[in-house]
């Protein structure tokens, strides 16, 4: 049997398209956008406003949930991590990041990840699929519905980042489609300059992007001065090299307009990556590039059984970011979040359990 279509995913047009095929007319779509993205209703029976006809003809072929959330961690921060799952089966993982004046929720591209970065739990479970945009944006949705309530607005807009598991760059035709979707004025209203995509470095996707005439904010993964170093951490840059994935940025720079943003991040790494010389050749590298202008986020590695990496300390974390800055270089650190439930960056493998032994 076909699977039924999963409404929160489609388009307008695509929406437009299935109301015509059951005889009905293309605004029925701007009331399904209404509904279920921005009203946030989990059920078609709850969307009074389309025909009961329509809703029990429309319930035959599609459907509006895809995923179940198998569990939730709420860790002594405030942090949220959901544990979902989809149609397949497999593990999809969202973290809600309460801060002051805005939340944050970091949503999966993919159901693990086929790159193998040394420093990251979510390699350890491989490649188990692509996400579509229906569950991309259905993981904000559930978010949403289990901090604020169903039709309810968020009381201080929320940023997404696409940090959780997965490369978003090697699912890009979903990503994009996704971010339409979340756009949309009377669905979520979540526009792309509220969106961070964050890419270990897949080179002719980040030429892709700067193409793009609207996107979300670009992150690039570094976490290494060198190639080196960078080959043993992150094995994608065996296939593109530091050179290529810098001079790809430079473009990516070169094609920011007003209000967009750009950042590297750089993961630290106890004794590995986190000496004053590794800040410097790493400054060195930038300027180098033309890339002294992009900002770099610092984050000290989340340590988890079974990655070999320990967190640095905190005087390294303040030390290579004062060399940094020294260099002209603008850094910022990253406070890690939600450690205790295994949500803190590098940490989503799927773990059904809360409580992470840190040293
Ligand atoms: S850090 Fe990101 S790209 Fe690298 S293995 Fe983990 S999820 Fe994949």
């Amino acid at each position: 049997m076909e699977e039924k279509r999963h409404l929160t995913g489609l388009t307008r047009t695509e929406l437009a398209q299935l109301a015509a095929e059951l005889g009905e007319p293309s605004y029925r779509a701007d009331q399904l956008i209404s509904g279920i993205r921005g009203r946030r209703l989990r059920d078609l029976e709850q969307i009074t406003d389309l025909p009961k006809a329509f809703r029990a003809r429309l319930s035959e072929v599609a459907v509006v949930e895809a995923l179940t959330v198998a569990s939730k961690y709420v860790s002594q921060d405030g942090t949220r991590r959901y544990l979902m799952e989809n149609r397949s089966g497999n593990p999809i993982e969202t973290v809600f990041i309460p801060t002051e004046n805005r939340d944050t929720i970091c949503f999966s591209s993919q159901s693990g990840c086929p790159l193998k970065c040394d420093f990251c739990l979510t390699a350890k479970l491989g490649l188990l699929g692509n996400l579509t945009p229906g569950e991309i944006v259905e993981q904000i949705i559930i978010v949403l519905n289990d901090v604020y309530g169903e039709a309810n607005e968020t009381p201080h807009g929320t940023n997404l980042v696409a940090m959780g598991a997965g490369e978003p760059f090697l699912n890009f035709d979903n990503l994009l489609k996704a971010v339409e979707i979340l756009a949309e004025e009377k669905g979520l209203h979540i526009v792309p300059r509220r969106i961070t995509v964050s890419t270990a470095g897949i080179v002719p996707r980040i030429r892709d992007f700067a193409a793009l005439e609207t996107r979300p904010n670009l992150a690039i993964s570094l976490s290494a001065p060198n190639d080196e170093l960078r080959d043993r951490l992150m094995p994608v840059n065996r296939k593109w090299n530091i050179d290529e994935l810098l001079s790809a940025a430079r473009e990516f720079q070169s094609s920011l307009k007003r209000g967009e943003n750009f950042t590297f991040e750089y993961v630290l790494l106890a004794g590995v990556n986190d000496s004053l010389e590794s800040a410097h050749e790493l400054a060195s590298l930038l300027k180098r590039h033309g890339l002294q202008k992009a900002k770099v986020n610092l984050i000290a590695h989340n340590a988890a059984d079974p990655l070999p990496y320990g967190p640095p300390s905190v005087e390294a974390v303040a030390a290579f970011k004062t060399e940094l800055e020294k260099e002209g270089i603008p850094a910022y650190v990253r406070t890690p979040r939600g450690r205790d439930i295994f949500a803190a960056c590098g940490q989503l493998a799927a773990k059904k359990e809360a409580a992470v032994t840190t040293s």
